[in-house]
């Protein structure tokens, strides 16, 4: 397991280094953003460890450029409890977690194994509906083995769905998880997305159901 740690405060990145190699990882230790986001850029790291206030670039701006680069590596944000740090914020530049200094080694420790874990999970996980499977980490469905070509939305709601294993979701909880908080949530937006969905992959209407009242759920197609 190989991490990357990028923090100017020597006091806090050297001592972080040497504990975590005593974990039994491999540490690249940087003490500059646009440095260690290089470094990021062509090494693979099962995690990063990313400070907030940094020189040459800051952690939120070094997190955003990686996920636009389509770089995945988990980022574990390090924030001072001094500085207002704003939690969506931080998750929508693609911090995954966040801790605040100063911390306790060993919680940190459980975090960056928490995100490892959910990130080599995540990739291998398929979920199955009937003759629908769906690979979230690629954004892939495919429907008897064939690939069929969802917009973000209406993969979405099947992904929602199907994780919700045959319980009714209704309309207003699918536009809280699948749509920002933009949206209009009077509009007809989530019937339509429905439709379209059903016409590419459920055109008899027997994978999602309409509960009435309820909203709407994958029917029981397990044998
Ligand atoms: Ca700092």
């Amino acid at each position: 397991m190989k991490l990357l740690l990028i923090e100017d405060e020597e006091q806090i990145g050297l001592p972080l280094k040497r504990f975590l190699e005593k974990q039994g990882f491999a540490v690249d230790y940087y003490t500059d953003g646009a440095v260690g986001q290089k470094e990021a850029q062509v090494n693979a790291y099962d995690c990063i460890i990313l400070d907030l206030n940094l020189p040459g670039k800051d952690g939120l701006e070094v997190a955003a450029s990686l996920r636009k680069a389509e770089n995945t590596t988990p980022v574990l944000m390090l924030t001072a409890r001094s500085q207002q740090y704003d939690k969506i914020s931080g998750f929508e530049h693609g911090a995954d977690d966040y801790v605040t200094k100063p911390f306790h080694l060993k919680e940190l420790l459980l975090r960056i194994q928490a995100l490892i874990r959910r990130n080599s999970h995540d990739r291998r996980e398929v979920l199955r509906a009937g003759n629908i499977e769906v690979i979230p980490a690629q954004r892939v469905v495919t429907r008897n083995g064939t690939a069929v070509d969802l917009t973000a939305k209406e993969f979405g709601i099947l992904e929602y769905l199907i994780r919700n294993g045959g319980r009714p979701v209704s309309q207003e909880e699918l536009l809280e998880h699948v749509w920002d908080s933009e949206v209009d949530s009077f509009t007809q937006t989530v019937k339509t997305t429905i439709k379209t969905l059903r016409q590419k992959i459920d055109p008899q209407k027997s994978l999602i159901e309409t509960v009435r009242g309820a909203g709407y759920r994958i029917a029981n197609t397990s044998p």
